[in-house]
């Protein structure tokens, strides 16, 4: 059954149930240590959230006079999901856009996209004329005359979401996922970590912004098996008290997260079973799963499953998985990233294309069923990456993930990028996107950003930067790029440390000597 008939059974079903539950920190926010600002709870039952998707959709049907895809633009309120059903269900993909990313970004994406209508649940102060709010969005639900004919929705082939991932140019990518790759994706990922059936529906923890694909795996896992989605807000991410507390209150039985993450949960000695009684599996994806991490949870948590998976937003999420038992994580340092889902194949090629036999490392590509449609209107991208190929008789896309890796038995193994991109703290950033934002800073010549490792894992960024004058205050100097480079990009992207130079070391084909600056990567 595709993702939308599911959901529409499960809101028939049980329309009562909540759908999705959101802790809202109203008041100002957390300031350090002082006191908590009080939540506000925001949910949305099953029943409603049908009706009122439907609804919307409805209305977008009929204002509408193109099938462009609709940004919208928040971040975890409820209203979000509603937003994202009601552009599916009137035959449009939709781009989500968290509030982490900053205005000139939000433009970015805006221009490449070129929506006829933005969905915003959350204040932007971006001057378009076509930007439905809030309020606008509500009284649209209260007053649409019906709800959407379930033949408009997006068909197989057609794209159900766009997910913008850092580019190396500066401009981010949007990745194509259609509602195939969705469905694919839904069905295998409803196997992993053996989780028992239940009468009330499952509690899945949603961790990620949703414009992070990380966060499709809890939704559409919780949408499709008819569960409720705690979604945790960013603030609430950001204070340990307050973060034990909304996890003890969300009876979570599935966790969704990158390991990062988890790591900063294990950090509270609290974080364990008498906490999250339910929970029955951890669900990881996104970077390298530290072997002693996954042996702290499964000490701290003897009835969960711990599953590391793999895959890249290109492939829709994941594609390959595997439960880390006591015996594996014994046995394997580093812990493989598991084994392909069916429809998907994996085939590890040198350079010029050649597939490597097993053991050999190479790149890693990934061929099947949840490849994506490609970037969104940029085919100089989605040629040099994507393509089609024949396997057992049938013609099937694959995409080369820049990932190095190589097979031992049924088993992929992770070993690093073959670029430039690089996971800080879960999030996916391509270096050269932060140096193109840098050099558009005034009084900057070139640019060079280097990843600070320890434990071989990147810890922060350093920038290093050929400017015109040097300055006589190099601490005043980093923070007025900081702040300047706010308006460009999100937080994590900012690097924590600028060295001031009068020119970078080039190598003798003029590029950026990294190795000279210190740095390990090509
Ligand atoms: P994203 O598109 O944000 O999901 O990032 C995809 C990239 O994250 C992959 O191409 C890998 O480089 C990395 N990645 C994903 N899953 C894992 C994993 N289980 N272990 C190590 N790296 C991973």
């Amino acid at each position: 059954m595709t993702i939308l008939d599911k959901i529409a059974e499960n809101a028939q079903n049980h329309p009562r149930r909540t759908a999705y539950y959101y802790e809202k920190p109203a008041g100002g926010g957390y300031k350090g240590d002082g006191e908590p600002p009080c939540l506000k709870a925001r949910s949305v039952s099953w029943g409603d959230l049908n009706e009122q998707s439907g609804r919307l959709a409805y209305y977008l049907d009929k204002s509408l006079g193109t099938n462009t895809p609709v940004v919208v633009y928040g971040h975890k309120d409820p209203l979000m999901l509603v937003c994202f059903l009601a552009c599916v269900k009137s035959g449009r993909a939709y781009c989500p856009i968290d509030v982490s990313v900053p205005p000139k970004r939000v433009d970015a994406v805006i221009r490449e996209v070129q929506p006829e209508v933005i969905l915003a649940t959350e204040e932007l102060s971006l001057s378009y004329q076509q930007i439905l709010f809030a309020e606008d969005i509500r009284k649209i639900i209260e007053t649409a005359a019906g709800e959407a004919a379930r033949e408009r929705a997006v068909a197989a082939r057609d794209v159900f979401y766009i997910i913008f991932t850092s580019g190396s140019t500066g401009v981010p990518k949007g990745v194509q996922i259609t509602r195939d790759c969705l469905d694919h994706f839904i069905e295998w990922g409803l196997t992993l970590g053996n989780l028992p059936e239940t009468e009330e529906g499952r509690v899945f923890l949603n961790q990620a912004p949703f414009s992070f694909d990380l966060s499709v795996m809890d939704l559409y896992l919780s949408l499709y098996s008819g569960g409720t989605i705690w979604a945790l807000d960013r603030e609430i991410q950001g204070n340990m008290r307050e973060l034990a507390a909304s996890l003890k209150r969300s009876q979570a039985a599935v966790w969704v997260s990158t390991p990062s993450f988890a790591e900063l949960c294990l950090s509270d000695p609290s974080f364990g079973e008498a906490l999250l009684p339910d929970l029955r599996a951890f669900l990881f994806c996104g970077e390298t799963l530290a072997n002693r991490t996954a042996q702290r949870l499964l000490e701290a948590f003897p009835r969960a499953d711990v599953v590391n998976t793999y895959g890249p937003t290109e492939s829709t999420v994941a594609v390959t998985g595997v439960t880390v038992t006591r015996e594996l994580a014994k046995e394997e340092n580093p812990l493989p990233v598991g084994k392909a889902r069916k429809g998907t194949w994996i085939f590890i090629m040198d350079e010029k294309g050649n597939v490597l036999p097993e053991g050999e490392s190479g790149e890693i590509v990934i061929a099947g069923d949840t490849v994506s449609a490609g970037y969104w209107q940029d085919p100089a991208r989605t040629g040099a990456s994507f393509g089609t190929m024949e396997i057992e008789g049938n013609t099937c896309r694959f995409y080369r993930t820049g990932d190095r890796g190589y097979r031992k038995g049924e088993q992929l193994f992770y070993c690093g990028r073959m670029d430039l991109q690089i996971k800080l703290h879960g999030y996916r950033i391509e270096l050269e996107d932060i140096e193109q934002n840098i050099m558009k800073l005034p009084g900057i010549r070139r640019a060079a950003v280097l990843p600070v490792c320890r434990g071989g894992q990147v810890r922060s960024l350093s920038a290093f930067v050929a400017v015109e004058e040097t300055p006589e205050d190099a601490f005043a100097e980093s923070q007025r790029l900081r702040e300047a480079l706010k308006r460009f990009l999100p937080d994590y992207m900012i690097p924590k440390k600028f060295i001031f130079l009068e020119s970078l070391p080039l190598t003798g084909n003029g590029k950026v000597d990294r190795r000279a600056l210190g740095g390990n990567m090509l």
